[in-house]
């Protein structure tokens, strides 16, 4: 406890990230890890790759915590919260990162994989939010940052149940970035374009050079690029209820 209590005063700021032991997630983890903050990896599946990104950032000297919760489940996710809060004490930034994607026509959507979108998507920000909130309502302190998707502002063929998530993601930054700035909270999304990462490991190379071509900068982004907009927020005080679209220009 009182090795956690000098960890606080020396390193100021705790973070969660949710679905942080791949892609973006990932990145944001070892991004701010690396800047200094207190940082929360939260995996479910992979736990291979929560250990590596743990491994990797001892061996520059810096610890980070792995939690496994699946963030789409309602107690698994607030266990999540419920631990930062029990070994920290506070939450600072709480990143609503866990998400999966699919592609299917219309038609072709069943209950479960509507279901499984929601969950994963919405849900699972619902549930790590209401718990953190109330932690930061006592606080009068915090910042939520949700990662929506470009699909979310523009819609998406071929994915309306990834679309309707992400579009129900920005509703909630919104709303909540309305009832909770009075206790100090900001509540901020983040919409990305095209990232390199797993997720988009169906597209074919041909896929890709034809996306690359309708993008103004001509390129895909990396998961830095999320990151180091993430930090921004958290450095910033006073940017609250904004949708940020990091896209290359793909829309604007
Ligand atoms: P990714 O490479 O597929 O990684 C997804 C991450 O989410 C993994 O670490 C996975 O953890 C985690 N995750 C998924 N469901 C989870 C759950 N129920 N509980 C806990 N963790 C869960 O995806 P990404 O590209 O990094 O995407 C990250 C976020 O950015 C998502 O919300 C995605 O919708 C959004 N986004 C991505 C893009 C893009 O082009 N890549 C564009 C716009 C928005 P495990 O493997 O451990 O289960």
């Amino acid at each position: 406890m009182v090795e956690n209590q000098e960890k606080n005063t020396l390193n100021n700021k705790v973070v969660i990230v949710t679905g942080s032991s791949r892609g973006i997630g990932r990145e944001i983890v070892k991004y701010l890890a690396m800047g200094g903050y207190t940082v929360i990896l939260n995996y479910n599946k992979s736990e291979n790759c929560a250990k590596n990104v743990e491994n990797e950032l001892k061996e520059a000297g810096i610890s980070v915590d792995i939690y496994k919760a699946d963030v789409s489940k309602k107690e698994e996710a607030e266990s999540l919260i419920q631990y930062a809060l029990d070994k920290y004490g506070k939450i600072d930034v709480l990143i609503n990162n866990a998400g999966i994607a699919q592609s299917k026509l219309f038609t072709e959507i069943t209950d479960e994989d509507w279901n499984n979108m929601i969950n994963n998507n919405l849900n699972s920000a619902f549930y790590c939010t209401r718990k953190a909130s109330k932690s930061m309502i006592n606080q009068k302190n915090g910042l939520i940052i949700n990662i929506s998707s470009i699909w979310g502002i523009t819609g998406s063929s071929m994915e309306v149940h990834y679309s309707t998530a992400k579009a129900g993601l920005i509703g909630f930054t919104k709303a909540l970035a309305k009832e909770l700035g009075p206790s100090n909270i900001r509540v901020n999304a983040i919409a990305p374009g095209i990232i390199d990462t797993d997720m988009n490991k169906e597209y074919s190379e041909e896929d890709i050079k034809r996306i690359k071509e309708e993008i103004p900068l001509e390129r895909i982004g990396q998961a830095q690029n999320i990151a180091k907009c993430v930090k921004w927020l958290i450095e910033d005080d006073y940017t609250t209820g904004e949708v940020i679209s990091i896209n290359g220009g793909w829309y604007m």
